[in-house]
């Protein structure tokens, strides 16, 4: 009861929080931390560049939900000179907002999902064929990252794994989609998950709904005690309520939900088509 009145409060009455952003972003500033996208950090890297003695803090933003957040976040950034990682999913992926982010000098990225859209397509509920899964999966998220790159004229280069509650109920993450075959036809630059990133993290963190607001702990901490890498996970969500932003997701939710468990919702067909080969 207590979690769904929270979560009432986060999406419908929570007032804008990002000011508590803005001073988390400043807090790094003032330590002298260097505040970096993910693929500014990895050329730096790449390159040898890295100083021991430079402190980094590689800020990333997945745009699940709320594109008008997403735009307040980018512009707060840049009034501080902030270029950071946007990752748009599918739903999310606002073409004027993108390509401002990319003028900008931030760094637009795609937060795929596919795995969990075959799986909901086919009303998955257990991962008897995981290849012919992850295979199908594979194919959509080509055939989704190039309409993309066609509709926004951006490279897209990077990538990062969206979490689904399809994901959660079959055990396995979207990331699974990716082969060395797919990376290099698709010109994929990095994941976020990838090794290559994260074995230089010293500590990372994201922000979770309110009432905790922090996992694992507020990234100021570390910080203060000078963590060398550090990397920061916001979602516009947790950070102003947007009410009818909040309802459409959560509604939209509800129904896959209900679609994915019972096929039909109120005697109508899914508006997720099945796919041929796969029945
Ligand atoms: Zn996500």
């Amino acid at each position: 009861m207590k979690k769904i009145a929270h979560r009432l409060f986060n999406d419908f009455l929570m007032p804008s929080r990002l000011d508590e952003l803005e001073s988390v972003l400043l807090a790094a500033l003032s330590e002298g931390y260097k505040v970096l996208s993910i693929d500014g950090f990895l050329n730096v890297a790449r390159e040898g560049k890295l100083d021991s003695r430079s402190r980094y803090l590689i800020l990333r933003h997945d745009i699940d939900t709320d594109v008008a957040t997403a735009r307040s976040i980018w512009q707060l950034e840049r009034q501080h000179g902030i270029c950071a990682t946007f990752f748009f999913r599918l739903l999310t992926a606002d073409i004027a907002l993108m390509s401002e982010i990319h003028d900008g000098g931030g760094e637009v990225g795609y937060h795929f999902e596919e795995i969990a859209t075959v799986a909901k397509r086919k009303r998955l509920k257990v991962t008897s064929n995981l290849d012919h899964l992850r295979k199908h999966a594979g194919e959509l998220f080509c055939e989704n990252l190039a309409a993309l790159r066609l509709k926004s004229g951006l490279p897209l280069c990077g990538i990062a794994s969206h979490g689904d509650f399809v994901n959660r109920s079959l055990g396995i993450i979207n990331y699974e989609l990716l082969t060395p075959e797919i990376r290099q036809s698709m010109r994929i630059d990095y994941e976020a998950y990838d090794g290559e990133l994260t074995d230089h993290l010293e500590s990372r963190f994201s922000d979770l709904m309110y009432p905790n607001l922090w996992n694992p702990l507020n990234p100021i901490v570390a910080i203060k005690r000078g963590d060398r890498v550090i990397k920061l996970l916001i979602h516009p969500r947790q950070w102003r309520s947007n009410p009818l932003e909040n309802a459409k997701d959560n509604m939209l939710r509800v129904y896959e939900g209900l679609c994915y468990y019972f096929g039909t919702v109120l005697g109508l067909m899914p508006f997720i088509i099945p796919c041929e080969n796969c029945l």
